[in-house]
């Protein structure tokens, strides 16, 4: 008799044995059809044995082995393995977070491989053309990492805006795929994928170039996956999800934007797809290459202390640009109107008499980040979350960007009847606004999640930008990532401040990288680009690095900070977080769960818990309880521990999850 034991995506850590007389050890990572409770489910082979330590009688029998799939490699598990261990979740949890949706149910891929755009879109052109001339920096880095092609090292690719980094992977993968083996490439934005795609398409027309993110079909994404696991793909281009895709010859790991926060996953599998990646490298024993203008503070620190290899490209791939300057507009002195000054607005006037390109960098979507009543001091608050409904006037809606709860705008004021309901603040819908009134004949296009939330619509405007087909473009974070346009010699920073006094000790890191990525945005064509940014405080340390493009110095400040304050990346953290309907209960857990947290606790510091910054969400509150250590392993030692008691602990009405190195409290 034959026994399967079988990963099931349930919070319970062990594997579940079932009776199959048909299994054979090739069929150790097929997935498999399995009863459990009352239902059937899909989960992953790990072993076949011939015993099971639990009497046969009592076992029940697999469904089927799904052999429509290759089964996943030795590897993989293994990869699994590690997550389910270093993030505190059950392999089956981890392992079916990892599958592509469509492998998760049983219903049979056809078998047939369907067309894919890829086949498709092909065209015969000659394998590798050279097309750019090379900086010593970059050929320099070229050389560091191709000389360790066959062991594993990582490479914090430490870069200018504009200094060809991507030059650089681009040639290393030319290389991989001259050996015959693949590359994996992770981005931080789905919305960065297409434009990617098509320069990975013109550098290597032969090569098959598979896409992973989440806004795909289903069945594309799993004929992608599978792809990459059969071997016929040489390229994996995608989001932290195609960390986990299946790559038998693997040679290279790139992480483009390595600072990026979105690489961190913050639901179910709270995985950092930059740290996995590392782990993957290591396992495969080949390169991974980290990209960033604005190293994370994590690897810079690495870095520093020679763990990692740090290769620099120092000034810009083209010689005729340069960095721009940056430049601040005090408004305290110059007063704004409609939150564009004075200087900023003479500097837009002379780009349209130039037919010159603006930007003007926005984070806050919207028309007004909340309306107010000024009689009697009512704010639109969300019902569900601790947090401000924020004015969409042209859809004449409130809307929570938390939860996505709307409701139409009130005519009066709930409380006390007042008509005269004000926006107050401003969002990129206002600032269009109002550049709409200063620059009537400008044509202006608002880039942010609302309108480019479409599929496709994000590539249309990027066309239409480089077409010439607009002078001013208003956007948030969405337009600071990855994309160059050839004619936009200025940029605009309007109303950043909000972000240097935040309650979040990453927050100023996570500022200086998304400012000093979309200064970057100008002047890349031989044009010199300007920045103007406006601020109330522009002694502080975080714009003067910024005028000096000294993330270096920056760094260091922030670094210093961190050790004296002891946050990571001196300490090692993890959050166990509650959600319950009222936050006493949330808490109540909590106080409960650190009573049991394990006595022997060398070197573990148990924070109290408290509630979250943002304390309720979708209508449940939410607490959480810091753990540090000095060191990882100690950490993961006392979580494992701590992790088998906290199940032990009767709680129905709370939900509760670990989060291992966090980054949103
Ligand atoms: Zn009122
Ligand atoms: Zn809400």
């Amino acid at each position: 008799m034959k026994f399967l034991r079988v990963a099931i995506d349930v919070p319970l850590p062990q594997l579940f044995d079932y009776r199959c007389d048909e299994a054979a050890t090739e069929d150790i990572g097929c997935r498999v059809l399995v009863p459990f409770g009352r239902k059937k489910v899909v989960g992953v082979i790990v072993e076949v044995v011939a015993r099971s330590d639990h009497s046969a009688d009592k076992l029940r029998s697999a469904e089927r082995i799904l052999r429509d799939v290759l089964p996943l490699s030795a590897e993989w598990i293994e990869l699994a393995r590690f997550c389910s261990g270093y993030y505190q979740r059950s392999l089956g949890e981890v392992m079916l977070a990892a599958l592509p949706p469509r492998l998760r149910n049983a219903r049979p891929l056809r078998a047939t491989k369907q067309k894919s755009d890829d086949d498709a879109a092909r065209p015969a052109a000659p394998p590798f053309v050279e097309r750019h001339r090379l900086t010593a920096e970059q050929l320099r880095a070229i050389d560091s990492i191709s000389a360790s092609a066959q062991a594993f090292g990582v490479f914090l690719l430490f870069g200018v805006t504009g200094s060809g980094k991507t030059e650089v992977y681009l040639r290393l993968i030319a290389g991989v795929l001259a050996r015959g083996a693949q590359a994996l490439v992770l981005v931080p934005e789905i919305a960065l994928t297409p434009a990617l795609q098509t320069a990975f398409r013109e550098r290597f027309p032969g090569a098959t170039i598979v896409v992973q993110h989440s806004a795909m079909a289903e069945g594309a994404r799993a004929r992608g996956w599978i792809e990459a696991q059969s071997g016929s793909a040489q390229i994996v281009l995608g989001t932290r999800l195609a960390v986990f895709a299946p790559l038998p010859r693997l040679g290279l790991l790139v992480v483009d934007e390595e600072q990026d926060p979105s690489f961190k996953q913050q639901e179910s599998l709270r995985y950092s797809a930059r740290d996995v990646a590392i782990v993957r490298a290591r396992a495969a024993g080949i390169p991974i290459v980290l990209c960033s203008a604005t190293p994370s503070l994590e690897s810079w620190r690495h870095a520093q202390a020679g763990r990692y290899a740090l290769l620099r490209l120092s000034r810009r791939a083209r010689a005729d640009s340069a960095l721009p300057e940056v430049r601040m507009v005090d408004t305290r002195t110059d007063a704004s109107r409609d939150g564009i000054s004075g200087p900023l607005a003479q500097a837009i006037g002379e780009r349209l008499a130039r037919s010159e390109q603006t930007l003007i960098f926005l984070n806050r979507r919207g028309y007004a980040p909340v309306l107010s009543c000024a009689k009697c001091g009512w704010i639109s608050g969300c019902k569900r979350c601790s947090a401000r409904l924020v004015v969409h006037l042209k859809d004449r809606e409130l809307r929570c960007h938390h939860c996505g709860d709307a409701a139409r705008i009130p005519r009066a004021c709930p409380e006390c009847g007042n008509l005269d309901l004000q926006p107050v603040g401003r969002g990129t819908q206002r600032l269009e606004a109002s550049l709409a009134e200063r620059f009537p004949r400008a044509r202006i296009l608002r880039m942010d999640r609302d309108t480019v939330r479409h599929r496709g619509s994000l590539e249309a405007m990027f066309a239409r930008i480089e077409a010439g087909e607009a002078d001013i473009l208003v956007g948030t974070q969405i337009l600071a990532k990855g994309h160059h346009f050839e004619n936009l010699t200025l940029v605009g920073v309007v109303d950043a401040d909000a972000g240097l006094y935040a309650a979040d000790y990453r927050a100023p890191e996570r500022m200086f990288a998304q400012l000093e990525q979309v200064s970057g945005r100008a002047g890349r064509a031989g044009v010199p680009g300007e920045v103007i940014l406006q601020t109330r405080y522009p002694n502080h340390p975080l714009y003067q690095a910024l005028v000096r493009h000294d993330f270096e110095g920056y760094a260091q400040i922030l670094l210093d900070e961190r050790r004296q304050a002891e946050f990571p990346p001196y300490v090692f953290e993890a959050a166990l977080r509650a959600e319950a309907l009222g936050i006493d209960v949330a808490l109540g857990f909590l106080r409960a769960a650190a009573t049991r947290a394990p006595s022997e606790r060398d070197g573990v510091t148990v924070y109290d818990p408290s509630p979250m910054m943002l304390e309720r969400l979708a209508g449940r509150a939410r607490a959480q309880l810091i753990v540090q250590a000095h060191s990882r392993v100690r950490l993961q030692l006392f979580l494992r521990e701590w992790r088998a008691e906290l199940a032990s602990i009767r709680a129905p009405a709370v939900r509760w999850h670990l989060d291992v190195d966090p980054t949103e409290f």
